[in-house]
């Protein structure tokens, strides 16, 4: 039998934006509703196994961007009793920096990122401050660091982390963006992250305006449907309905909502 997995979606920080702004088309209702975008990190756990999902903003994004965290997440772990060294693995989904910060703080973690995705943030699109504009090179190096220490596994498309962990390339939001699959007592669900930032971007099949590969990420929503064990298995990477259709944990004051 494949082994089920605790997930866990942490809320580390939060913004205001209006709809309009969180959709490439014209959206359903009034365009200048407010529409928060929140910031989550992922925690999946099985028998003798913490996997995180991504590791949020770092202190020097947030002062550069002027964001605020509701509890560093880091600190969110810490207080939901997990310290950096017992993060076995490090998905990163994508290198974006409200994703891919804080590597510094995980030294014993190793890391786990797509072959495109490195490639993409070290490469000549960089140059394009349209597309490097979602980045930060401090985090960049820091992943760049953490290769020449052997803690980087590199890898190309499906990868199976755990048995019940699988890693899928998507692409499209960034070009090596993965997703993550997890068996859970609800039967597979997927975290999304940034391959549908909000439920309406998939249903609605109207992307959030930051796309690398529009086609990958059309072809992205229903590879997300194929992935997952119905519509409700998908869980998006910044939409606060999270927050609703999900429990909250009480532990700590972390927002910490118990997805399966
Ligand atoms: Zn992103």
């Amino acid at each position: 039998m494949i082994p089920h997995y605790k997930v866990t979606a942490i809320k580390y920080a939060t913004v205001n934006r209006r709809r309009k702004d969180n959709f490439q088309n014209p959206v359903l209702g009034n365009p200048d509703d407010w529409m928060a975008l929140d910031f989550f990190i992922w925690l999946i756990v099985g028998q003798n196994i913490v996997v995180l999902v991504d590791t949020g903003f770092s202190p020097a994004s947030a002062l550069a961007r002027q964001r605020s965290y509701l509890c560093t997440p880091t600190e969110s772990l810490r207080l939901l009793g997990y310290e950096p060294e017992d993060i076995q693995d490090l998905v990163i989904t994508h290198l974006h920096y409200d994703h891919a910060g804080n590597l510094d703080e995980f030294k014993d973690s190793t890391i786990w990122v797509q072959e495109r995705e490195v490639q993409f943030a070290t490469g000549k699109c960089m140059c394009a401050p349209l597309l490097n504009h979602f980045f930060s090179t401090e985090d960049i190096s820091q992943l760049i660091k953490r290769l020449y220490q052997s803690k980087v596994q590199i890898i190309n498309g499906e990868h199976c982390l755990h048995e019940g962990i699988e890693l899928h390339c998507i692409g499209g939001h960034t070009d090596g963006l993965q997703v993550v699959r997890v068996n859970t007592e609800k039967g597979w669900i997927v975290l999304a992250s940034d391959a549908a930032h909000y439920y309406e971007n998939f249903t609605l099949r109207n992307p959030f305006p930051a796309v690398f590969n529009m086609t990958d990420m059309l072809v992205g929503f229903d590879r997300l449907l194929e992935l997952a064990d119905g519509e409700a298995n998908i869980i998006p990477g910044h939409d606060p309905m999270v927050c609703e259709r999900f429990p909250l944990i009480n532990v700590n004051g972390v927002q910490a909502y118990r997805i399966a």
